[in-house]
């Protein structure tokens, strides 16, 4: 998909956002949800979207609703760090599939990073297993603060 186009209501994220898919929620408040990405490219692979939203990416969101989101990202990244303890942190989003995006609802990853320790391939990654997910957001949503 390019970077134009119209917004899909069928989308993964719109479907965990009306609950009709499942996913380990981290974090709710009017703006943002944050869930667990299911093909982690590292240990609490966190990702971020506007709950209120038909942007496909951040060029579509209209600039009122971002600062409600960057502030989720913040907030859910700082918790991220405090519940695992990285050495560094990636935030990230994807913009048209040339890019790397594969989902078409504006999110951003949150993706913790260790020393030694490699980057899994964006998009490429096994499932993870949903008991550690669980496990991981509730340890995460845990440092909320
Ligand atoms: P992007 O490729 O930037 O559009 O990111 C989409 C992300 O959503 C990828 O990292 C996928 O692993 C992740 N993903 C796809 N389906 C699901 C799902 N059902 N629940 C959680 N994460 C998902």
């Amino acid at each position: 998909m390019s970077l134009d186009g119209t917004y899909d209501h069928g989308n993964i994220f719109a479907k965990i956002l009306r609950g009709e898919a499942p996913s380990a929620r981290v974090f709710e408040d009017d703006h943002v949800l944050s869930f667990m990405d299911v093909f982690p490219q590292a240990r609490g692979h966190t990702l971020v979207i506007p709950k209120h939203s038909v942007a496909r990416n951040l060029l579509d969101e209209e600039p009122q609703v971002l600062a409600g989101v960057i502030l989720g990202v913040q907030r859910v990244t700082r918790a991220v760090r405090a519940a695992l303890n990285p050495d560094g942190i990636v935030v990230t989003q994807f913009n048209g599939a040339t890019a790397g995006q594969t989902v078409y609802h504006l999110h951003f990853h949150i993706i913790p990073r260790w020393d030694g320790v490699a980057l899994g391939r964006h998009g490429a990654g096994g499932m993870a297993d949903p008991a550690e997910l669980t496990a991981l957001a509730q340890q995460i949503a845990a440092k909320i603060s």
